[in-house]
């Protein structure tokens, strides 16, 4: 039976995220892994069509996301007991730092859910669809439903 040592959690504090955490520590539980937790914080470019070229990203607002984000990242990994050196807080693209922090900590199962932040229209959220065609090792997409 496969058995997963290295688990990583793609954490997006979305409305329905706190199933998808919860079927990570199931998981971590019943295979006796390692969790890792991860949230990336998205650094699209502000652009505005009328100005034309792209308006440079803001790096005191960068900042403050990220501070931001770092409180939320350790509120949410206290519950699911992950130590700070087990918390992965990124800036770029979530489907790209997933992949790479994956790679790099030689994960082998990443959780994320179907859908997260952008709603449920689609058939598989845009993250989670990058993360299973490029992902190096199993990926479980916790299906997420309006109820
Ligand atoms: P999406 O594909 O963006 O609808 O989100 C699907 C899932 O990908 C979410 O439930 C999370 O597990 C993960 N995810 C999305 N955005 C992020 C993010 N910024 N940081 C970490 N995980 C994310």
């Amino acid at each position: 039976m496969n058995t997963y040592k290295q688990i990583l959690l793609a954490a997006d504090f979305s409305e329905h995220g706190q199933r998808v955490s919860e079927r990570a520590k199931d998981l971590k539980d019943r295979y006796q892994a390692r969790l890792s937790i991860i949230h990336v914080v998205d650094n699209l470019p502000i652009t505005d069509a009328t100005y034309g070229p792209v308006i440079p990203f803001d790096i005191d607002l960068t900042e403050e996301l990220m501070a931001a984000a770092r409180k939320r990242l350790a509120v949410e990994a206290e519950k699911l007991h992950i130590p700070q050196d087990r918390q992965w807080l990124e800036l770029g693209s979530p489907k790209l730092e997933i992949i790479r922090v994956a790679e790099e900590q030689d994960v082998d199962l990443i959780v994320v859910g179907s859908h997260g932040r952008h709603g449920l229209a689609l058939l598989l959220g845009s993250t989670a669809n990058g993360v299973l065609h490029h992902a190096p090792c199993d990926v479980m997409a916790v299906r997420l439903k309006t109820q």
